[in-house]
């Protein structure tokens, strides 16, 4: 399947809950944000019926995402679910680790090939303030763990200034001795992001540079955004995904499901098609194609974060990232 502009998507990031049991600041506010009532959540079946659809049109790649998409009950089911999918050759979880000691050995048994694990600091007070819970042990145990499991491990970090910017080179050092890839992310200036004050990659990678020396430029992965080095004497490697300041909405190959069945064109604009309304009508698997397809052919060109006005009103928590 490709949009207007001749993109090629095959790439679908799957919202399974807007609920979470951190708060971190640049996401979700602290008083949390109005859950969609669950009679509204698309169910599993429902969404393994969107997969097959994505899937039969090209999409070869499925994140599940949410807010945390460890607290949805039975989320080992859908793994198994969607990685049982005809055309779906890789299944990954962005996650923010608190649940992952407990999982990490159902999730790959169903299927599950990687773990982004959200990790901004290894310092725990610093964790708590930017995350409203003192959970920072239990994420780096669920790395551990996930690690130790044989999961694929990769690590997002937000740099944002005068919050977590002191502790970065520890963040980076997790590739020291593991196979993990760690990648710095700038922030986006959507729903609580707009406030706080990110960091660009630019800066992130010379702070590195002055502390761990030389490194080498690594092939990038043509289906990720993230600009790879890695430092002497690291396994793992060090990587950048710039949204703000090297944007690659040229290779954009990602859609994105809500938790309440909307496909989603972009990160930034609200464009997209209400899927679980036709769904829940008995629509047939050739008419939900052909809303699927319309929808695609409306994909925005690239974002423009500048232009605020344009932007969703969803959360990030609500879109999963
Ligand atoms: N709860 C899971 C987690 O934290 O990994 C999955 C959902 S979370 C919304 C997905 C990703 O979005 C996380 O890596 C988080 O750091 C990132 N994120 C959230 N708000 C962001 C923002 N304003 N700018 C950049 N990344 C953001
Ligand atoms: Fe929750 Fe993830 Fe958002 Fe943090 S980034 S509040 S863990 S959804």
């Amino acid at each position: 399947m490709k949009d207007s502009f001749g993109r090629k998507l095959n790439y679908l990031r799957i919202s399974v809950t807007d609920r979470c049991d951190l708060r971190c600041r640049y996401c979700m506010p602290e008083c949390g944000v109005e859950s969609i009532p669950h009679g509204e959540v698309l169910t599993y079946e429902e969404t393994a019926r969107i997969v097959r659809i994505m899937a039969s049109l090209g999409v070869t790649k499925v994140r599940l995402t949410g807010g945390e998409p460890l607290l949805r009950k039975g989320i080992t089911d859908l793994v198994r679910m969607i990685s049982g999918t005809d055309g779906i050759t890789e299944t990954v979880m962005t996650t923010n680790g608190v649940m992952l000691s407990e999982k990490a050995d159902d999730l790959i048994a169903s299927g599950l090939k990687r773990v982004n694990i959200s990790l901004d600091t290894l310092d725990r007070d610093v964790f708590r303030r930017l995350a409203g819970r003192d959970r920072l042990l239990d994420v780096t145990k669920g790395m551990d763990a996930a690690y130790s499991a044989g999961l694929g491990v990769k690590i997002n970090c937000v740099p944002i200034r005068g919050i977590n910017d002191t502790g970065l080179a520890d963040i980076a050092l997790i590739s020291k001795d593991r196979a993990i890839d760690v990648r710095f992310i700038e922030l986006m200036p959507i729903g609580c992001g707009a406030g706080l004050s990110g960091i660009p990659s630019g800066e992130v990678l010379s702070y590195l540079q002055e502390r761990f020396g030389d490194f080498e430029p690594l092939q990038n992965d043509p289906a990720s955004p993230a600009e790879r080095f890695r430092f002497g004497g690291f396994t793992g490697s060090t990587g950048f995904i710039s949204p703000m300041t090297h944007k690659f909405c040229d290779r954009c190959d990602r859609l994105r499901l809500t938790s309440d069945g909307f496909l989603k064109l972009c990160l930034q604009y609200p464009a997209g098609a209400d899927l679980k309304t036709p769904i829940r009508a008995g629509c047939s698997d050739s008419e939900l194609t052909d809303i699927i397809l319309g929808a695609v052919s409306k994909k925005p060109s690239a974002h423009r974060f500048t232009e605020a006005d344009m932007t969703d009103s969803r959360k990030m928590v609500q879109i999963g990232g």
